[in-house]
């Protein structure tokens, strides 16, 4: 049986030299971990994307001297600096030659070679971290095996073809080295890169662990596990030790930020446990997300999604007309636009645009979306909502779910609730000024002890 680990570790685990070294710990501690993948060290991307973002040369300029001080204080902490000096003074040259010659605008293929640098630059000096403390620590450039199609921004993993690549570039690699890897990015078929979205590098550990068949995936983070909800929107949240993946899976994908929500779709494929902990803290414990759990609990978790657009479409030809709904939906797929929640009414029908929504890389697609939908019928548009998700199970026949929600929210102005469809979730949508207030609110009645 596979005793393969693969640690991944977040921006805030790889922010400086110091917090490096605290990661170099925990993967020297295990023989088995020997694929090291890494995000961007914390507030690079976001400055990659504000170098894509700005027209002002300036502006770009000012975005990558923060970018080069993250990288030089690291560089400086070396013992070693000068054994990585030369890559990292390409990257770097690499990086300022697209801010140079990058014209006013950044096509999309551009913004995700830009968004690429920071794991590109905290790959290179963590595998030295790791190889100042043992020599057989390696960088390897996953975009040699994390084949992605071309959809910049948010591109689709080739699962077979991951596998292929990962067989023939990677595993002989695992016997003799630990690989340091960047998460978050990957190459299409004509070796361009690209990027799997924002908060990808969990993605990307699971589809590595996937490839290479590994037994677990490690996350490690800034906070000892996942929680019941959000530890920064209320100090009564509890870590859950235990958590199936179709909970965890839910949790992830209704905001809580601790896992990219894709992430544990190749875990679930392979079965492949996966642990989430703190880097700063690895004796704590953390949580275990695997298929079988013992405790099913009724309320497993609150997550919060801030940001959401409701579209309300409605139509007098609704009534008795059959066909309305498939021609909004037909309209919205044929936009790319995916749909999260949706409720009916006789003439109407109110739905909210997945994550990002009007403020995402989708934002484009929106408008136009809308313009072919107010060709055939009524649409309003409200944004500013938030999306709070009760997860958990068996909540879609669980006798007195709605009336403790209700009760403990009776002050609240709910705009749409969606209960039923799923017997992990129920959900609803309230102003984003009144989402952390509902979700302390709603914490402290559905899981005080
Ligand atoms: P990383 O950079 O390591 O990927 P992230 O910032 O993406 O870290 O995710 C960790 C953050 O997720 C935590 O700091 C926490 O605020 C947030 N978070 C949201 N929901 C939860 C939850 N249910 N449990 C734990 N953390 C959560
Ligand atoms: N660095 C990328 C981001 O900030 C990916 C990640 O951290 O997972 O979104
Ligand atoms: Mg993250």
């Amino acid at each position: 049986m596979s005793k393969l680990i693969i640690a991944k570790f977040g921006g805030t685990s790889v922010a400086d030299f110091d917090a490096m070294s605290r990661c170099a710990d925990i993967v020297l501690a295990d023989e088995n971990i020997r694929v090291v993948v890494v995000s961007a060290s914390s507030g690079v991307t976001n400055l990659l994307v504000d170098i894509t973002k700005t027209t002002e040369v300036q502006e770009r300029y000012a975005a990558y001297a923060g970018i080069e001080a993250i990288t030089l204080n690291v560089l400086n902490r070396l013992a070693s600096p000068q054994a990585v000096a030369d890559p990292v003074a390409l990257l770097l040259g690499e990086l300022k030659a697209l801010i140079e010659n990058g014209g006013a605008v950044y096509s999309s293929a551009h913004k995700d070679l830009i968004q690429s640098f920071g794991e590109r630059l905290s790959s290179v000096l963590f595998s030295q971290v790791l190889a100042e403390r043992e020599a057989s620590a390696l960088c390897f450039d996953i975009r040699r095996v994390m084949r992605t199609d071309a959809r910049f921004g948010k591109a689709e993993p080739q699962i077979q073809q991951i596998a292929e690549l990962s067989e023939v570039h990677l595993a002989p690699l695992l016997a003799d080295y630990r690989i340091v890897t960047q998460g978050f990015i990957g190459a299409d078929d004509s070796e361009q890169t690209t990027t799997l979205g924002r908060g990808g590098s969990d993605y990307s550990a699971a589809l590595l662990a996937e490839a290479l068949n590994a037994a677990t995936v490690q996350i490690w983070t800034d906070v000892v596990g996942i929680f019941t909800t959000d530890p920064r929107l209320t100090s009564d949240a509890r870590c859950i030790r235990e958590i199936s993946f179709d909970e965890a899976a839910e949790m992830a994908t209704f905001g809580a930020k601790v896992l990219h929500p894709a992430t544990l779709l190749p875990a679930m494929r392979q079965n492949i446990a996966v642990f989430v902990g703190s880097s700063r803290e690895p004796a704590a414990g953390g949580t275990w997300i695997a298929k079988e759990v013992k405790d099913r609990p009724p309320y497993r978790a609150i997550a919060l999604r801030k940001s959401q657009t409701l579209i309300t479409v409605k139509s007098p030809a609704m009534l008795h007309a059959a066909g309305f709904l498939t021609r909004v939906f037909d309209t919205l797929s044929r936009h790319q636009i995916s749909v999260d929640l949706v409720t009916t009414s006789e003439i109407s029908v109110a739905l909210t645009l997945d994550q990002g929504g009007m403020t995402s890389a989708f934002s484009t697609n929106v408008e136009p979306a809308l313009d072919e939908l107010k060709s055939f019928c009524e649409v309003s548009v409200e944004q500013g909502l938030s999306l709070v998700a009760v997860i958990g199970n068996h909540l879609h026949s669980s006798k007195g779910i709605a009336g403790e929600l209700f009760h403990a929210l009776e002050r609240i102005n709910m705009r749409l609730i969606c209960h039923g469809a799923s017997k992990h979730n129920l959900c609803f949508l309230v102003q984003d000024n009144d989402g952390p207030a509902v979700v302390k609110q709603l914490h402290q009645s559905l899981f005080a002890a």
